[in-house]
């Protein structure tokens, strides 16, 4: 479905800011020695919203295509995320009486990982369509294996009664129809209740160019601005916000019915910060450019690597690095594999849109390619001693947003 006026506000002349040309799906993976044969693509367009300030794709792609049934996505993967539910448990607890009657609802609860927090002080249900939410019942978490939507509410309020605490991180950009969502929402919330939503986070996005972040799975790029016209538009308050480092830069917001909370300052601090990044349009269309400039100086990068016949191997296959890989053009003749963790179900895959293999991690260790590229660059600090202690003795590739070598 072509996007042709504003998700959030209806707005009909939305500004287009990036075009990364056709991407494939970043899950659908080939497996190796598998002859190519077609292979769809689609646009990945990014559009802005001068009403509501909201960036948004350009297309929206079935969900049965970009989310099939055995989607691979687990949350407990990084230790990054890990820390940011245990922090979010503890800012929740402090802000919010919460006592062990009270109901938690997290939607999108993959395998539990968020609700894991809350479990033994407090009631909690998860909500994941996905089988992963297999994995959370056999922790201990109850779990409604469906789509959130009125049925399932009209199901949680028989079954459970309202919640006080409703949670959605790294879920609020994926789901179509966000006006119903919201409503949904709210019809869920107990009257002193309140709902707390991280995403990726448009501010750092355009900061650190993180364009690999635009693929058919984030239908929007929430800033403060325009989840606030969302969430106001429905009946809800703002009451707090904060930046938080997950996925390369998140936001995460505290919402309430109108005057049941009391406002912290936050909320007018990080408006005030993200104005001059997020609502001038003049800004965001510089974006465009830095991100060619920046796949350009990759390409001088890569260049001077491959003239003198070193070696590149690829750390890490997340949805992100399908977008670089494919907007930057990547292909096997400049990266001989990636490499990912032991038990990833991408071992013995091609990255979508090339025939560059994915292989275990030992790979890199025997191998000892002259390089490394880390595609999750965003936890580079993180990735880099790591590898080092398992005995990678190669230079590492940082693609952006400034492409750079670092040798530890
Ligand atoms: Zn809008």
């Amino acid at each position: 479905m072509v996007v042709e006026k504003c998700q959030v506000c209806g707005n009909a002349e939305l500004e287009r800011i990036l075009f990364l040309g056709y991407l494939p799906p970043v899950n659908t993976m080939r497996t190796i020695n598998e002859h190519p044969h077609e292979q769809i693509s689609y646009p990945a367009q990014l559009l802005y919203c001068t009403k509501c300030h909201l960036a948004q794709l350009g297309l929206i792609v079935d969900p049965m295509i970009i989310f099939p049934k055995s989607y691979p996505y687990t949350s407990s993967t990084t230790k990054i995320l890990r820390e940011n539910f245990a922090e979010l448990y503890k800012e929740c607890t402090s802000m919010i009486k919460l006592g062990p009657a009270d109901l938690v609802v997290d939607i999108g609860s993959n395998d539990g990982n968020l609700l894991s927090n809350f479990k033994d002080g407090h009631k909690v249900l998860g909500i994941t369509p996905e089988e992963i939410g297999k994995i959370a019942i056999e922790r201990g978490i109850p779990t409604i294996m469906d789509y959130f939507n009125k049925q399932t509410v009209e199901r949680v309020k028989s079954e459970y009664g309202k919640a006080k605490i409703i949670t959605a991180t790294n879920v609020f950009a994926h789901m179509e129809n966000i006006n119903e969502i919201t409503r949904d929402v709210l019809e869920l919330l107990a009257e002193d209740g309140v709902f707390i939503t991280e995403s990726h986070y448009l501010m750092p996005l355009i900061k650190t160019l993180q364009y690999d972040t635009v693929y058919h799975e984030h239908l929007r790029y929430y800033s403060l601005h325009s989840l606030k016209f969302l969430l106001e538009s429905h009946g809800f308050e703002v009451i707090h916000a904060k930046q938080i480092p997950t996925h390369g830069g998140s936001i995460r917001v505290y919402a309430a019915r109108k005057g049941t909370h009391r406002v912290r300052k936050t909320v007018a601090a990080l408006l005030e910060k993200e104005r001059p990044i997020v609502t001038e349009k003049q800004n965001l269309l510089e974006f465009k450019k830095k991100v060619v400039i920046s796949k350009l100086k990759l390409h001088a990068l890569l260049l001077r690597i491959k003239k003198d016949g070193k070696r590149i191997y690829g750390v890490g296959a997340p949805s992100r690095a399908s977008t670089l890989i494919n907007y930057v053009g990547i292909d096997d003749g400049i990266m001989e594999s990636v490499v990912e963790v032991k038990g990833s179900h991408k071992v013995g895959k091609y990255i979508p849109g090339t025939l560059i293999p994915v292989v275990d991690e030992s790979k890199l260790f025997e191998d000892q390619p002259e390089y490394a590229m880390l595609l999750s660059w965003h936890i580079a600090d993180e990735l880099m001693p790591k590898l080092r202690e398992k005995g990678f003795k190669g230079k590492f590739i940082i693609p952006l947003p400034k492409p750079r070598i670092k040798d530890l």
